[in-house]
């Protein structure tokens, strides 16, 4: 090989690039650093990261004050539930605070396949799986059951987890526009032929704008197509449906119409962890091959038995979920009325009040804060500009006198703050 040709100098004429080893200069980073600046020059503090002492429920205490909270997925209030703690520890006790091993080898449990039978009857399905976290689960089933070669319709407002499962599956990934079935059949009928699988991937509801989709409409079409349907209900587990049974309970169909249910044990069921229900089939196949289930430990005990315990409150008393329903309406109708803007919200427990720019929504919690209310602004760059806000958790526990409270100052806030666009560039 003469000069030019040869191993070497094919290497030395690829294009170098500067090495990065620093994450101080990597690009992210500094973004991220401009972004807290800016944030630090509007003279409100940080809303990130608040500490809260104690169990978050419809109250919390944040430096040592008592606050009405709005900003925690304690739907049903039943973290902190003496019942559920109560056998949480029992658990703790009788086989420690690790299953210590993957369920697969030797880390499984009675509790495990207690509270997996317990999830797929509440569902209306064959079985259920747990894995431990909600985003970890829709990773690692939505990588793992389609690949190269098949195609994923998501909803455009998906959460995270399901976007980040759709990259690492490898297969073709197309958003449709929100809560469109109608634009969903048009993008199968165009593109079902070329792909082996198909999955269609949507929520029970959405924990942006509190909205819910036509579902039964999302069964028809997914039939017609011969496609799969995922539903995650990590917002709807426990809070749709007459007794929290979930979006197919809201809308009277048969939970068998979905092939894959998924909902976390974070929220309604006071836990920590994630599910997937459906088949027999299905289940199996995760159990068996799923990386994030054969290559993590099992669910804690702890976390196990707290998920069984909150099912076995709810069976017990389905009114906290009327309560839940009744608060969260009662706040949406009170807010309609005060004026304020609450997008898409459609009697679900999360109730935005879009306030169209990351500066007044920032300075509204600041303010509301300081009236003893907790809630979280949602900013740009995690939503448009045009779209940031307050975004409302409404619980169970929540009384009609905290509600109408909440609902009177964050109007008067926003009025005094929109009113004068001048007082935006003073300190709230
Ligand atoms: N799916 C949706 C729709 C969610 O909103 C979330 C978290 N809020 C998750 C999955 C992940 O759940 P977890 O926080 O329990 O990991």
């Amino acid at each position: 090989t003469g000069d030019g040709e040869g191993p070497l100098a094919r290497v030395m004429q690829t294009p170098q690039v500067e090495p990065e080893d620093d994450v101080t200069q990597f690009a992210e980073y500094r973004r991220l650093k401009s972004t807290m600046r800016q944030m630090q020059l509007t003279g409100v503090p940080n809303p990130y990261f608040t500490v809260h002492d104690c169990v978050v429920g419809d109250k919390t205490i944040v430096d040592g004050k008592s606050l009405i909270s709005f900003a925690s997925y304690n739907y049903l209030g039943l973290s902190g539930h003496p019942e559920v703690s109560k056998a949480a520890a029992d658990a703790i006790t009788k086989y420690g605070t690790s299953v210590s091993a993957s369920r697969l080898v030797s880390g499984e449990k009675p509790i495990h396949g207690e509270l997996e039978r317990k999830i797929a009857k509440w569902v209306g399905v064959d079985n259920s799986i747990t894995m431990v976290g909600g985003h970890s689960t829709n990773e690692t089933t939505i990588g793992h059951l389609v690949g190269p070669g098949d195609l994923i319709l998501h909803d455009a407002l998906s959460h995270n987890s399901i976007v980040q499962g759709a990259l690492l599956s490898g297969a073709k990934r197309r958003p449709f526009p929100h809560n469109d079935y109608e634009a969903l059949d048009k993008m199968l009928t165009a593109l079902r032929g070329q792909y082996r699988r198909t999955l269609i991937i949507i929520e029970g509801v959405y924990s942006m704008d509190g909205d819910f989709a036509d579902v039964p409409k999302f069964v028809e079409v997914k039939k017609r197509h011969r496609a799969m349907l995922m539903v995650d209900e990590a917002h709807s587990f426990g809070t749709m449906g007459a007794t929290g049974h979930g979006i197919a309970e809201h809308f009277g169909f048969d939970a068998r119409d979905v092939d894959i249910w998924m909902g976390t044990l974070s929220k309604s069921a006071s836990s920590c962890g994630g599910y997937i229900a459906g088949s027999e089939a299905l289940v199996e196949l995760l159990r068996y091959t799923a990386p994030g289930f054969v290559f993590s430990v099992g669910m804690p005990p702890g976390q196990v038995a707290a998920a069984i315990a909150s099912l076995e409150v709810l069976e017990r008393e389905p009114e906290r979920v009327e309560r839940l329903r009744h608060n969260s309406e009662l706040f949406l109708n009170l807010s309609r009325e005060a004026g304020l803007d609450t997008g898409d919200s459609g009697g679900t427990p999360v109730v935005p009040v879009i306030t169209g720019n990351s500066l007044v929504a920032l300075r509204l919690s600041n303010r509301l804060k300081k009236d003893g209310i907790n809630v979280q602004p949602i900013l740009y760059p995690a939503v448009d500009e045009s779209a940031a806000r307050l975004r409302f958790f409404i619980t169970s526990e929540h009384s009609e006198e905290q509600i109408r409270f909440t609902v009177e100052r964050t109007a008067h806030h926003y009025n005094d703050l929109c009113d004068t666009p001048a007082k935006l560039r003073g300190t709230a």
